[in-house]
C-alpha cells in the first residue's frame, strides 16, 4: 500500500465559483483522494500543481485547516444567496482521513447553522457518522446525497477504484440515510466505455439501487482531461491494452462523441423508467427562503 503524505495547508477561500455545471459553487476540504480511482478526474489539479497525476494524488493529501473558519464568514456575507454549494467534486470528503481532521463534519455544522442547501458526493461509508447533520439539513436547508457507483462487479470495482470501499456497503449505507428521511440516491458515474457499459452491469446497478431505496439516480459518461488522460491512459495500456487503441480515437478530445453519450443516456433513461427511478431535484425543493437556524449541534 502507497504510504500517504497529508499536507495540512490554509486556504485562501473555502467556496469555489463553478461555470458550466449544474452547481455554482464547490467546497473541497482536502485535495488529492486516497480512493485512487483510475478515472478520478480530480487528478488534473495535482498534475497542475506540478505533481504526479499517479502516485501523487493518491500519496499526497492536502488538507485545508481553516476552511469551516472561511465558510462561516463566506455564508455571513449579506451578498451570500444560498446557492446550493456541492461537497465532494474534486476529492471524496469522506476518505479516511476525515475521521481525525472533520472538516467536513464542521463545514455541514456550518451549513447547519446558515440554513444554506448543500450536495454531497461520495464513494465512503463513512458518511453515516453525519446522519445527524444530513437528516437535519435535509428538510430545513435542502441536501442531496449521492453515492458514486460505476459496478457491482467485485473485479471491476477492485481494478477501477481500489482504495474504496466495497459498493454494496456504500449501498448500505445509502438506504440507511434514506430511512433517515435523507435524500440520497446513487451517481452512476463515470459510466467507462468498453468497461462498465455492458448491459448487464448498468441494469445491475439501477436494479440493486432500487432495491436499496435509492430516491434518484443520475449518470455520466466518462470524459479525460489532461492529467487524468495521462494517468487513464496508462491504467488501460497495464489492464486492457485492447482497449488503449480504441480510447486514443475514441477520446482525441476529452470527451467521448456525442453517439456514444447520447446513447448511454437514452439506455440509462429506460432503465431508470424500467425500475422506477427518478432525477436527482424531482422530490426535494429548495428553501425558497434562507433561513437562520437553531440546531441542537454544539
Ligand atoms: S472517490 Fe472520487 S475524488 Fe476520490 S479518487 Fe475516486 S472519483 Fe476521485
Amino acid at each position: 500500500m502507497t504510504q500517504v503524505r497529508y499536507e495540512e495547508t490554509q486556504a485562501v477561500s473555502a467556496l469555489n465559483r463553478v461555470r458550466g455545471m449544474g452547481f455554482k459553487w464547490s467546497l473541497n476540504p482536502y485535495q488529492g483522494c486516497v480512493h485512487d480511482c483510475h478515472y478520478c478526474f480530480a487528478r488534473r489539479y495535482h498534475y497542475f500543481r506540478d505533481l504526479s497525476p499517479d502516485k501523487d494524488f493518491s500519496g499526497i493529501v492536502f488538507v485545508k485547516l481553516n476552511i469551516p473558519g472561511l465558510l462561516r464568514r463566506e455564508l455571513s456575507r449579506p451578498s451570500w444567496g444560498y446557492e446550493t454549494v456541492a461537497l465532494g467534486t474534486a476529492t471524496d470528503p469522506y476518505q479516511p482521513i476525515e475521521g481525525k481532521y472533520r472538516l467536513t463534519r464542521q463545514c455541514l455544522e456550518v451549513f447547519c447553522r446558515k440554513g444554506s442547501p448543500v450536495s454531497l458526493v461520495s464513494k465512503a461509508t463513512m458518511m453515516i457518522r453525519d446522519q445527524d447533520l444530513l437528516a437535519e439539513l435535509t428538510p430545513r436547508a435542502g441536501c442531496t446525497v449521492c453515492f458514486s457507483i460505476t459496478t457491482l462487479d467485485d473485479d471491476l470495482w477492485r481494478r477501477l477504484e481500489p482504495g474504496t470501499p466495497p459498493p454494496r456497503k456504500r449501498l448500505e449505507v445509502m438506504e440507511r440515510l434514506v430511512s433517515a428521511g435523507v435524500n440520497a440516491g446513487v451517481l452512476l458515474a463515470p459510466i467507462i466505455p468498453g468497461i462498465t457499459d455492458s448491459n448487464e452491469n448498468l441494469t445491475e446497478v439501477v436494479k440493486v439501487a432500487t432495491e436499496h431505496g435509492a430516491r434518484f439516480l443520475e449518470s455520466n459518461v466518462l470524459n479525460l482531461k489532461e492529467g487524468t488522460k495521462q494517468h487513464f491512459m496508462g491504467f488501460l495500456e497495464r489492464e486492457y491494452p485492447r482497449l488503449a487503441r480504441a480510447y486514443r480515437s475514441v477520446y482525441a478530445g476529452a470527451f467521448a462523441p456525442r453517439y456514444l453519450r447520447e446513447g448511454l443516456q437514452t439506455q440509462i433513461a429506460q432503465l431508470k423508467q424500467l425500475y422506477g427511478l427518478g432525477n436527482r431535484y424531482a422530490e426535494q425543493d429548495v428553501p425558497k427562503r434562507p433561513r437562520q437556524l437553531e440546531l441542537s449541534i454544539p
